[in-house]
């Protein structure tokens, strides 16, 4: 740990580490889905705005939906509040619908019809947070940009036994190890392993910390205090992905 917000912040070394053990897990415990196989900014937008709070595997209809129906923002602006609501509905917070449209029409009012690519810029779009920003910038654009949410919080925390508060995510300390761990040739790819292994492998209530190939140098898991309480604290339970991933990293 260096420095003072510092004094919380691992060696860049070890958040590189991290990375690349994170990275090597994700290149077979991947999950696919359609926003994923595009570099449309707009496409991946609209993704990660219909994510938040919404388990991903709930998203993927509707987002195709939504595409086979509005291919730009200019068709989402003409359409009645009703029919974005209904076809929103599956997700669940309907305040959702009416962002999907404001957000449209600051695209094309004042970005000229494309996506903003700064996080300043994007965050003046309704419904649009570091989180989404950072995702978006990343994913579409390829830069360096952090994105922080419960789940990055909680993995970075277990794994490097950093003190977080209760809104862990607004934490500076947080903020810049996400900042670090994005500061790769790669920050999409990077900032996507980090949203699987934290719903597949990290998981909130019971970890897979028995098949992670992580747990070697996982302050959580050298803290549990026995084979036994390990057995007991963490799930055992092995999906395909991280029976695959089940060696131990660097
Ligand atoms: S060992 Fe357990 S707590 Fe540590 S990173 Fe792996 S799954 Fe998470």
């Amino acid at each position: 740990m260096v420095g003072n917000t510092e004094k919380s912040i691992p060696e860049r070394s070890m958040i590189s580490m991290f990375r690349r053990n994170i990275l090597r897990w994700y290149s077979t415990g991947r999950r696919t889905y359609p926003w994923r196989e595009t570099t449309d900014p707009y496409r991946i937008l609209i993704a990660e705005m219909m994510l938040q709070r919404t388990k991903a595997d709930q998203v993927v209809n509707v987002y195709d939906e939504f595409f086979t129906t509005f291919n730009s923002p200019d068709a989402v602006i003409k359409c009645s509040d009703g029919r974005i609501e209904s076809m929103l509905k599956p997700l669940g917070l309907r305040w959702r619908a009416k962002n999907f449209k404001k957000a449209s029409q600051a695209l094309l009012h004042t970005f000229g019809g494309r996506v903003p690519d700064t996080r300043e810029e994007l965050k003046t779009l309704p419904g649009v947070g570091d989180y989404v920003a950072g995702m978006v910038l990343s994913t579409a654009f390829c830069k360096c940009e952090w994105a922080v949410d419960s789940n990055v919080v909680r993995v970075f925390r277990r794994y490097f036994g950093i003190p977080t508060s209760r809104e862990g995510r607004r934490d500076a300390h947080v903020t810049e190890m996400a900042r670090i761990y994005s500061s790769s040739r790669n920050p999409g790819r990077a900032n996507l392993a980090i949203v699987d292994f934290t719903g597949i492998v990290c998981l909130p209530r019971k970890p897979l910390c028995n098949s992670c190939g992580l747990r070697r140098r996982c302050n959580y898991f050298m803290n549990l205090d026995d084979k036994e309480s390990k057995g007991k604290a963490v799930s055992t339970k092995s999906s395909i992905n991280t029976v695959r991933g089940c060696i131990d990293y660097d």
